[in-house]
């Protein structure tokens, strides 16, 4: 695609970055195909070509972003099935990443959206504040029918507190930072991502993959100063909030790398691995030792499905008389290239796995996306269940802990990959089976 950019705009790296892109897509379409948006809303400025198109002539003016190029570019869930899909090899990512940024830069959104994208970009990284939001959130909810009217306020009102669990598990004392030994010989040393709303949502994912960590030799150290890994903030284009966070990260981890050695970097929320695989490109116009260490981080990152597949998995429990929907995540299939893995290790753990048909397409979590666009990620939700009921499971198991909030709670059983695999490994069952009797 021609680019009109002139000398002067080519020497800030993000548009140099963007223009690469922009040059790479050949605006053959082959990617509408794919696009979720595309596919419920039938208009090409919601497919990645006319975002990019959008994308190319906001950044070539300069100018403020329109209200148009804004609300196109939100119904964006970044799911990422376009790079996927794209023959030409463009990293749609990076670009809608920088658009976001420049968005928030240049337009005034409405108070009351701009207010609670503010606070969405302040809670949820905090465990301690969102499961204090997520209290308020349950007292709240017998008053949900009445907020008034049909407003894009009242709507995602409503979806934030149906998104709210019933209840919510105690915090788990695994996630401080601490060193949990192996068992018996040291074969590997590891960090572990403890992330910031999974252990509110769901503590027993980093448990279990603690447990099995450290049955099979495994050290898992919890870093200190290390927490949310920025990505909730980097794709509402909070920029500054969300480098903080991931360079607490990158110090963290370096610093425990340099001190005691990691053989890897493991993430349990696929969300969260795609944006710590692309730390070295968030940093490539730090000044060194920074944008080394990002690099360095981003290349030791796991997700724990990887590592498991590098390491070894053996189950020791019989099969269980199980058959698991294998949801893909967005961030793990396309987002990481992480597809084999997951359905290889649930195989050989002894579960029948089964793939629902569309499984390219996303449930419509995308991290605060169910949140801010609560019609198109209710429409993705329902198809996605649809597709997954056609398969006649016993369970859903996912990656991502946004992915599992989005479709449990819908009548079948929704657990974590490496819940299963720990079971199987000789942990204990799942909650969300062992309450189903
Ligand atoms: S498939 Fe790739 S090259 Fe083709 S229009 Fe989409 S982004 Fe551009
Ligand atoms: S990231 Fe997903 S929703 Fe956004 S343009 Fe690409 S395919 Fe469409």
């Amino acid at each position: 695609m021609q680019t009109l950019f002139t000398a002067e705009q080519l020497r800030d790296p993000d548009i140099a970055a963007a223009n690469h892109e922009l040059r790479t897509c050949v605006h053959c379409g082959f990617c509408t195909a794919t696009c979720p948006t595309f596919q419920l809303l039938g208009d090409e400025l919601d497919s990645p070509r006319g975002r990019i198109y959008l994308i190319k002539d906001m950044l070539e003016q300069g100018k403020p972003a329109t209200e148009a190029v804004v609300r196109h570019v939100d119904r964006c869930l970044s799911c990422l099935s376009c790079m996927t899909t794209c023959p030409s090899g463009v990293n749609y990512m990076h670009l809608v990443d920088h658009a976001r940024a420049y968005i928030e830069n240049t337009y005034q959104r409405p108070f009351a959206e701009r207010l609670l994208r503010r606070v969405l970009g302040a809670t949820i990284p905090r465990p301690w504040l969102f499961r204090l939001a997520l209290m308020g959130a349950g007292v709240a909810r017998p008053m949900k029918g009445l907020i008034p009217g049909q407003s894009m306020l009242a709507k995602r009102m409503r979806a934030m507190l149906d998104l709210a669990p019933a209840t919510i598990p105690p915090a788990s004392a695994v996630e401080a930072p601490r060193v949990h030994p192996a068992d018996g010989v040291t074969k590997a040393r590891v960090a572990l991502l403890a992330g910031c709303a999974q252990q509110v949502l769901s503590p027993a994912i980093n448990e279990a993959t603690i447990r099995l960590l450290t049955r099979i030799g495994v050290e898992v150290v919890i870093a200190r100063e290390a927490g949310c890994c920025g990505s909730l903030n980097h794709h509402m284009g909070q920029h500054d909030a969300a480098m903080a966070r991931a360079q607490a990260n990158i110090e963290a981890w370096s610093a425990e790398k340099d001190a005691r050695g990691l053989d890897a970097i493991i993430v349990n929320a696929s969300g969260c691995g795609t944006t710590i695989k692309d730390y070295g490109f968030m940093f490539r116009e730090a000044a060194p030792p920074l944008r080394d260490k990002a690099a360095t981080v981003a290349g030791l990152t796991r997700d724990i499905t990887e590592f498991l597949t590098e390491f070894g998995y053996a189950p020791t429990r019989p099969k269980p008389d199980l058959t698991v929907a294998y949801h893909s995540a967005c961030s793990l299939q396309h987002g990481q290239k992480v597809t084999t893995a997951p359905k290889t290790l649930l195989s050989r753990a002894g579960f029948r796995v089964v793939e629902p048909a569309e499984g390219h397409l996303c449930c419509g979590s995308a991290g605060t996306y169910n949140m801010l666009q609560p019609e198109i990620a209710g429409q993705l939700r329902d198809r996605k269940l649809a597709n997954i009921r056609r398969t006649k499971p016993d369970l859903i198991a996912a990656g991502n802990i946004g992915c599992m909030t989005q479709l449990g709670g819908q009548g079948l059983p929704m657990v974590h990959t490496i819940e299963l695999l720990d079971w199987m490994a000789g942990g204990p069952i799942p909650a969300a089976l062992a309450d189903r009797g």
